[in-house]
C-alpha cells in the first residue's frame, strides 16, 4: 500500500486500452431514439448527415469494450493523461473529519482547456480525420465545448466553426479568445451564416441567443455539406463512453492504495463527466459486486433529474432533432441564467436517466449560492479553484463528510473535479463578493 495516497498517479503504460461501454449493462435495453416525423426507431444511418459511421457505430454498440486506437492514446498522454487522483487532506482537516472518512477527486481540471471535455473532443475528431471529414461544427454556450473541440481539431488539422451563444460571445471573451487561438471560426448565435439564424435575427433582432438555437445552426450546416460533420459534448451514448476513461483510470488508481469509495459524485450538465467517473463502478455495482451509492447533482433550478419527467423530449429546443427517452424539463425550458452555464440544459443522457429512473443513481439539486461557499472553502484548503459547475459535487462531497462524521460511520467519498474556474472568476466575484 502507498503512502496515504494523497497524490496517486499513473504511468503511460497503465493509460486505458479500451473505453467502457454501458449499454449491454443496463437493467433493460436503452429506449431508442425516436423519428418525430413518424414515431418510428431512427435506422443509424439515418444520422449520417451529421455523425462519421464510426461514432454512430459507438453509439449504438453492444461490445461492453471498445478499444482505443494507438494514435488516439497518443493525443490522450499529449494533454496530461493518465491524470492524477488527490486526497483532500487539508479540506478534510478543515472539516474536523475523523480519520476513516476520506474525500478523493479525480483532476479533469488539469487538461489544457481546464476540463474534462477535451477526452470526448479529442476521440470525435480523431474517428471524423480517420473518415475523411474537413469541419466539425458545433455550439457553446459559455465555451468550455467550444474550446475542447477546437483544441482537438487543430491537433487533427480540421476546421472548426463554433457558434457561440451570443450573449455569451458578448460577455464572455476570453474562451471566445482561447477558441480562436486554437484556429477555431466562432459566430455568434443566432447568426446570418443560416437560414435558421436569419430567420430568427429578423423576427427577434436583439435576441441573446440560447444553446438550442446555436445547436440548430451547427446541425444546419454540418447537414449541408459533406464534408462537415457535427459534434456534441455531452448527452449521446458515445460522448460518456469516452469519457469512462477517467473512471477506470480512477479504479486502478484506487487500486494501488487499497480504497473502495463508498459513495461516487459529480456535477450534471448533460451528464459525460458524471458518466466518466461513475459508470465503470456502475458496471461493478450493476454486477453485484459492490454496493458503492452514487449522487448526480443539478443546480435546483434547472432540476431535469430531481423534478422532471422521464419522457421523450427533443434534444435541442429547434426540435430537429431526434426523440431521446430522458429526464426533461421539456425542450422549451428556458434555464435561468446561472454561473454554472454548463449545467443549463433541458435533459439529460438517456443512459444516465434510465438510472436515475431505476435508482441505482440518486439525483440531488443545490443552490447555487451554497455551491460557491463550497468552492470557496476548496479553494482555501486544496488550492484550486474549482468551475462553477464543479462546485456542484464539491458541496455534495462535503455534505456526505459532514453526514458521515455525525454518524460516526467510515466513509470514503470520491468526486469528479470536472473542470477549475479560473476563467469563471467573474461568477466567484458576483457570487462572493471578492
Ligand atoms: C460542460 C461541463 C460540465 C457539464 O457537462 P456534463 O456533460 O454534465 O459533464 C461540468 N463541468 C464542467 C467543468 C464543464 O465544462
Amino acid at each position: 500500500m502507498a503512502d496515504s495516497g494523497y497524490r496517486v498517479d499513473l504511468c503511460e503504460e497503465e493509460l486505458p486500452r479500451y473505453f467502457y461501454n454501458i449499454l449491454p449493462d443496463l437493467p433493460e435495453p436503452l429506449p431508442m431514439p425516436l423519428n418525430p416525423a413518424n414515431g418510428e426507431p431512427i435506422k443509424p444511418e439515418m444520422l449520417e448527415p451529421l455523425f462519421c459511421k464510426e461514432l454512430i457505430r459507438q453509439e449504438f454498440a453492444e461490445e461492453r469494450f471498445v478499444k482505443i486506437p494507438r494514435e488516439l492514446r497518443e493525443l490522450f498522454l499529449k494533454i496530461g493523461r493518465p491524470r492524477p487522483l488527490c486526497r483532500a487532506t487539508r479540506l478534510e482537516r478543515a472539516l474536523k473529519l475523523p480519520e476513516d472518512v476520506r474525500i478523493f477527486y479525480k483532476r479533469e481540471d488539469l487538461s489544457p482547456v481546464g476540463s474534462h471535455k477535451p477526452n470526448t473532443a479529442l476521440a470525435q475528431a480523431y474517428y471524423a480525420t480517420k473518415a475523411g471529414v474537413e469541419t466539425l461544427t458545433t455550439e457553446t454556450g459559455a465555451g468550455q465545448w467550444g474550446s475542447a473541440l477546437a483544441m482537438a481539431c487543430a491537433f487533427t488539422g480540421m476546421k472548426c466553426k463554433v457558434y457561440m451563444v451570443r450573449v455569451s460571445y458578448e460577455q464572455k471573451p476570453y474562451r471566445r479568445m482561447l477558441m480562436r487561438m486554437f484556429g477555431a471560426d466562432v459566430v455568434a448565435s443566432p447568426s446570418d451564416t443560416t437560414e435558421i439564424g436569419k430567420k430568427i435575427r429578423e423576427r427577434f433582432p436583439d435576441t441573446p441567443g440560447s444553446l438550442g438555437i446555436a445547436i440548430s445552426e451547427a446541425v444546419e450546416v454540418a447537414a449541408k455539406d459533406a464534408k462537415t460533420n457535427y459534434s456534441l459534448g455531452s448527452v449521446l451514448n458515445h460522448v460518456l463512453m469516452h469519457q469512462t476513461m477517467i473512471g477506470l483510470e480512477t479504479q486502478k488508481q484506487l487500486h494501488k492504495i487499497d480504497e473502495k469509495p463508498d459513495v461516487i459524485i459529480g456535477c450534471v450538465g448533460g451528464g459525460s463527466n458524471f458518466a466518466g467517473l461513475a459508470y465503470p463502478f456502475i458496471a461493478k455495482k450493476l454486477a453485484g459486486k459492490s454496493d458503492c451509492e452514487f449522487i448526480a447533482v443539478e443546480p435546483d433550478v434547472v432540476p431535469s433529474m430531481t423534478r422532471g419527467d422521464y419522457k421523450y423530449d427533443f434534444g435541442d429546443t429547434g426540435k430537429l432533432t431526434p426523440l431521446l427517452k430522458m429526464c426533461t424539463l421539456g425542450c422549451e425550458f428556458i434555464p435561468p441564467a446561472i454561473h454554472a452555464g454548463g449545467l443549463r440544459y433541458h435533459g439529460c443522457a438517456p443512459t444516465l436517466s434510465l438510472l436515475v429512473n431505476k435508482k441505482i443513481v440518486r439525483a440531488m439539486a443545490y443552490d447555487q449560492k451554497e455551491t460557491f461557499e463550497a468552492g470557496r472553502l476548496f479553494a482555501r484548503s486544496e488550492g484550486i479553484i474549482p468551475a462553477p459547475e464543479s462546485n456542484f459535487a464539491v458541496k455534495a462531497a462535503i455534505d456526505q463528510a459532514l453526514a458521515a462524521k455525525q454518524t460516526k460511520e467510515g466513509k470514503t467519498i470520491l468526486f469528479n473535479l470536472s473542470g477549475h474556474g479560473l476563467l469563471d472568476l467573474p461568477g466567484y466575484h458576483e457570487m462572493l463578493g471578492l
